[in-house]
């Protein structure tokens, strides 16, 4: 990609080559061919007015739901852990929280706020604009039941304001309907929760601790690796399947909770893409069930 130079007018950070394994929580992928982590808005404008037309561009928050395979990704990967990290109140239940926000602080400001229910969010390992594009949940909660409008930026730089209404939003799935599918990227939502004066920090504290029982959290994984087929649990037909613990290279299937694959220290992403192949193949064979991936597997073979 030669049009746009290192030596071009952005004050953020530009790196070729920046190797992806440093931002997803699976520890793996490839190099961006641009990695860019923009200053303000203005910087991300001038870098999106500046890439040439055929350049893919792919967003990134805190990498936890992303597989980014060996070979890296073309184009440019757009950053925005750090940079889009404004959140404040507007009303008695009305919070404006931007992108890069990390959930965990949304909910802990929440509780200080006494606004819920925004616990769950303290689950989701992630950025607030990863929670959007996901419909990221956990604990009965869902991003997207607290959306009362979205802000994005286009392909061409250009801010749109977009009410919930305008996506048609699923468990794990949203999708702009309204107008029809363009390229755009969240910059920040306005969220409405409900007034909640006796939330708590220790109610974030006991549902984490519930959740670090059952899962294992703190290992390098991608969370959930499948999406729940309705009815069942993926977890449970790959346990039944018999493929806790099952390896592939340095990736294995946690023994603790079936549906999170980890990386055991020396993973590739071929590893972790090689098991989840296998897993869709064995439980499809024993149960005949089609597990759908969760995570998002992005870039190019080595
Ligand atoms: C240990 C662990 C536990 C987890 N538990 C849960 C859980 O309980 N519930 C749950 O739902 N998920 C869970 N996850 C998955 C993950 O944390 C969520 O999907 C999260 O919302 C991803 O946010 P992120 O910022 O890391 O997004 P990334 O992984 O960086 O990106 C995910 C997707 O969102 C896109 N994206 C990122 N930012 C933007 C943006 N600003 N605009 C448009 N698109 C964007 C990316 O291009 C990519 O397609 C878990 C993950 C881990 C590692």
């Amino acid at each position: 990609m030669n049009a746009v130079s290192l030596s071009s007018a952005f004050t953020g950070r530009v790196v070729r080559g920046e190797p992806m394994s440093r931002h997803t929580s699976w520890h793996v992928g490839g190099p961006a061919e641009i990695y860019f982590e923009p200053r303000d808005v203005h910087d991300l404008e001038a870098f999106l007015r500046a890439l040439p037309a055929d350049a893919a561009v792919t967003w990134i928050g805190l990498g936890s739901n992303l597989l980014v395979r060996d070979g890296g990704v073309r184009g440019a990967v757009v950053a925005t852990h750090g940079v889009f990290d404004r959140l404040h109140r507007l009303s008695q239940t009305e919070v404006h929280c931007e992108a890069g926000v990390p959930c965990a602080r949304l909910a802990k400001q929440c509780v200080k706020w006494g606004l819920g229910p925004a616990e769950f969010f303290a689950g989701i390992p992630g950025t607030l604009g990863g929670a959007l594009a996901m419909n990221a949940g956990a604990f009965g909660g869902e991003t997207w039941s607290h959306v009362v409008h979205v802000e994005t930026i286009d392909r061409a730089a250009r801010h749109h304001q977009r009410p919930r209404e305008d996506y048609t939003v699923g468990y794990r799935s949203v999708r702009q309907t309204n107008p029809p599918p363009t390229e755009e990227w969240f910059l920040g939502a306005r969220l409405k929760f409900e007034r909640r004066p006796q939330a708590h920090a220790d109610d974030i504290r006991a549902l984490l601790e519930r959740r670090k029982e059952t899962q294992p959290i703190g290992a390098w994984s991608g969370g959930s690796t499948f999406v729940n087929p309705p009815g069942d649990h993926a977890a449970r037909l790959i346990e039944t399947a018999g493929l806790k613990g099952h390896r592939i290279g340095g990736a294995s299937v946690s023994t603790k909770h079936a549906n999170f694959i980890l990386n055991e220290g020396h993973a590739t992403a071929a590893d972790i893409e090689n098991l989840i192949v296998t897993v869709q193949q064995t439980v499809r064979r024993i149960h005949g069930v089609a597990l759908q991936t969760e995570v998002r597997i992005i870039g190019e073979t080595a």
